[in-house]
């Protein structure tokens, strides 16, 4: 398949498709400057950009709804070009409050539809107006559900998936692959036992034969293995030099190679929710 900036959107078995490359929202609401969002997604949009993976938990979904709108205003794409994902939190698995939880979404967005909408983690927490929810000991409060749902997946060199993506590829299922870089390396929620992805020296080595960086390598890897990718930048110059993949090819022996970087270590662990009964990592996939 050619794969080009233009054309990087691959098919689903619903008649939908969905882009190859797109590019992750979330920042740190306590650190993130108000207007960022939307200044990234504008950015992205100009680059090229027609997936966008959000969430009501990022806190900044209105950012990106309000970017969206401001570009189908001035022309540069329509809704149908735009591929956007939300998620349902943690605190909205009953099946009673998953309508009431993707309106909010829409409201934030100030759009009529997603393109897609998936549990974002298996872990259900006590409904209600708190988002991480704790008792007067300071322990997570849980909920039990009756879950049967999808599950975005964690995917890049240093955790390439062997098993599910062959099993995903037997069953025409597209993979996302989320924290594509190997994450903010932010150590309240991240794994820092995996040293840092974009210091790899085997990426670093191609990335150089191509003049290209490591972050382009290893997107590049997942894109051309059919994985979707969903980089998060909110930097400018970042945000564009992500999106330069569509003229890099790797070898056969070079994704052989990215291939071998695998250590099946996740950069998010979550650790602090193993002992939820839906604590999904605990299987092999
Ligand atoms: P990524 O692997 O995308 O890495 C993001 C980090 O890398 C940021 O600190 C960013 O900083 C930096 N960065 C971006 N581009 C470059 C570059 N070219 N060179 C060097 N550094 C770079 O991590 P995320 O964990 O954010 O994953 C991506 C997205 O996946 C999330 O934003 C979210 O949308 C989704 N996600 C979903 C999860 C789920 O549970 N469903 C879990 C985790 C993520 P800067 O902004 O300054 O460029």
């Amino acid at each position: 398949m050619d794969l080009t900036a233009e054309s990087h959107s691959i098919p689903l078995s619903d008649g939908h498709s969905i882009p190859l490359m797109g590019l992750g929202t979330y920042g740190d609401p306590r650190t993130t400057l108000k207007g960022t969002t939307y200044e990234s997604v504008k950015l992205a949009i100009e680059t090229g950009y027609r997936h966008f993976d959000g969430a009501l938990v990022y806190f900044n979904e209105h950012e990106v709804g309000q970017a969206i709108r401001d570009k189908i205003a001035d022309g540069t794409v329509k809704r149908e070009d735009i591929f956007y994902c939300g998620k349902l939190w943690n605190t909205f698995h009953s099946p009673d409050l998953v309508r009431p939880a993707l309106e909010k979404t829409l409201k934030a967005l100030q759009l009529e539809y997603v393109d897609l909408y998936i549990v974002e983690m298996p872990t259900a927490f006590k409904p209600g107006d708190t988002f991480y929810p704790k008792d007067e000991n300071g322990e997570w409060i849980y909920c039990k559900t009756d879950l049967c749902a999808t599950w975005e997946v964690e995917c890049h060199p240093y955790f390439t998936q062997p098993k599910l993506l062959e099993y995903c590829q037997q069953h025409d299922i597209i993979i996302v692959g989320y924290s594509p870089l190997g994450t903010c390396r932010d150590a309240s929620w991240v794994n820092l036992k995996c040293p840092p992805l974009l210091e790899d020296e085997l990426l670093a080595s191609i990335a150089k034969k191509y003049n290209k960086n490591t972050a382009q390598v290893a997107l590049r890897f997942n894109v051309q293995r059919g994985v979707v990718v969903i980089p998060k930048s909110f930097n400018p110059a970042r945000i564009k030099e992500n999106f330069q993949i569509f003229n890099l090819s790797l070898s056969d022996a070079e994704m052989k190679a990215i291939e071998g970087l695998n250590k099946n270590i996740r950069f998010v662990e979550l650790l602090m929710w193993s002992d939820h009964p839906e604590y999904p990592f605990h299987d092999d996939y």
